[in-house]
């Protein structure tokens, strides 16, 4: 009995230093339209594998800082808040796989010579300090981006940054998937984030491939109108007579790789430009010739048939490669450019 007394007391003890029960916390409250788990993990989980399959790795680490400061003071850092799920309210699943599918593009030759180690999918890139007046990059060894804010025909947002950066000194290539949040993926339409890609591996290409000379390619600058001169930032609004869209007038780097992101991205249009302009013409097949010298000719006849077809008319010079095939194939390249 006594034993008994002492239990009871024991356990009123315990239980009276006990804290008071509290309700079970609830989970975080999720923002509507995130893709599932599953959903996001089996597509980044596929551009991951993409990638690898060329050793490049996706970047997973939170932050993403680049600094071109021993390149003068017009030089700015680079932060690029890596995307997680969270991040993906109203993001289509499919944009992801459209990253997958451009890297899947590249023969492991192209990979290799642009020295592309790392990829970010970025939930915004920013210029440190400079928050709300994001601008390009100033060019330089480091970093060559793309699609600025003052390219009013790419990045109507305000206040934004750029969709991707090429971090030569790192190997990196940075993508943002802010332009494409709330839009439906189509491969097709004016701006897509396979562009980006294409863009911005060019620079690292062109980087590896010219070295100091990208900067001043003397061949480049014998392609442009008499008297034209690269203004940076651009302020072209309408394509100009020369250059596939006003964003290409910034530079010569932005240039070239306006032409390459339009072959590999929207071939049929730099068909019907190049048709009616023979300086978009000539630069597309010095752009055809450095890119074929690597992936070789066949790769680029697969993604651009309609290019093959021009590279044979006389606007073009002949010796840059193979003629276009002939007869019924022939005529099927001219329909699709149609
Ligand atoms: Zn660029």
């Amino acid at each position: 009995m006594h034993s008994i007394t002492i239990a009871v007391a024991f356990a009123i003890a315990v239980t009276g230093c006990a804290p008071p029960l509290r309700p079970a916390p609830l989970p975080p409250i999720e923002p509507a339209n995130l893709m599932s788990a599953e959903d996001y993990s089996t597509r980044v989980g596929g551009l991951r594998a993409t990638l690898a399959r060329n050793g490049v790795e996706l970047d997973t680490i939170p932050v993403i800082r680049t600094c071109a400061t021993d390149h003068g003071p017009q030089d700015k850092c680079i932060r690029c808040e890596v995307a997680s799920r969270s991040d993906t309210a109203n993001v289509d699943p499919e944009m992801i796989d459209g990253v997958a599918i451009a890297f899947g593009m590249y023969p492991t030759t192209m990979i290799a010579a642009a020295k592309l180690e790392h990829v970010a999918l970025c939930r915004t890139i920013r210029y440190e300090g400079k928050e709300s007046e994001s601008g390009p990059p100033q060019g330089g060894p480091l970093a060559q981006g793309g699609f600025g804010p003052q390219d009013a025909d790419r990045n109507r947002s305000a206040g934004s940054g750029p969709a991707g950066v090429a971090v030569i000194g790192d190997h990196r290539l940075l993508v943002s998937i802010e332009h494409f949040v709330g839009k439906r993926h189509d491969l097709y339409d004016f701006f897509t984030i396979e562009e980006v890609v294409h863009h911005e591996l060019f620079h690292l290409l062109d980087h590896e491939t010219l070295g100091e000379r990208a900067e001043h390619d003397p061949q480049w600058q014998a392609l442009n109108p008499r008297g034209f001169e690269y203004r940076d930032p651009s302020t072209a609004q309408d394509r100009p007579r020369g250059f596939v869209d006003g964003y290409a007038t910034t530079n010569e780097t932005e240039d070239r790789a306006s032409v390459f992101e339009f072959l590999l991205g929207h071939p049929t249009k730099l068909c019907e430009l190049a048709q009616a302009d023979p300086v978009v013409a000539a630069k597309t097949a010095v752009v055809w010739e450095r890119v074929a010298r690597i992936v070789g000719d066949p790769f680029l006849h697969s993604h651009a048939p309609c290019v093959g077809w021009l590279r044979s008319s006389t606007m073009l010079p002949k010796q840059l490669g193979p003629a276009p095939p002939e007869g019924p194939a022939r005529r099927s390249i001219l329909g699709k450019m149609r």
